[in-house]
């Protein structure tokens, strides 16, 4: 890949990186205070445990996320960025353009989530 491509999958990245990591904070506040109305409103508790629950969640969602973004901007600085994790072709520009995080191609992919028994799960 030149060096223009990586530049501008870069500040696709950290474009990403800047929006995830503003949704982590705000998720985390959001958590803390579902913590906090927990404590004074019981009765509701068992509402309150639930969104707790899930803001938390999709807060370590985010996280992976970050950490995703995190790992192929350092792909990038490597020299390793667009190219296959596991068969070290190059992975389809098409596909980083939709994915810009991806590790595999989408054989791979496909390979790996096949591997795991988890075609629940959308393919990227
Ligand atoms: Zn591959």
């Amino acid at each position: 890949m030149d060096s223009e491509k990586l530049h501008h999958f870069k500040e696709i990245l950290l474009t990403e990186l800047r929006r995830h990591a503003r949704l982590v904070v705000a998720e985390q506040a959001t958590a803390i205070d579902a913590a906090g109305d927990g404590a004074k409103e019981s009765a509701d508790l068992s509402l309150h445990d639930l969104l707790e629950d899930l803001t938390v969640k999709r807060g370590e969602q985010e996280s992976q996320m970050v950490a995703d973004i995190d790992q192929a901007l350092l792909r990038i600085e490597e020299g390793s960025y667009g190219i296959c994790a596991r068969c070290n072709q190059a992975i389809d520009e098409r596909r980083l353009e939709a994915l810009p995080t991806a590790r595999y191609d989408a054989t791979c992919q496909a390979a790996i989530e096949d591997a795991k028994g988890n075609s629940a799960r959308p393919t990227l």
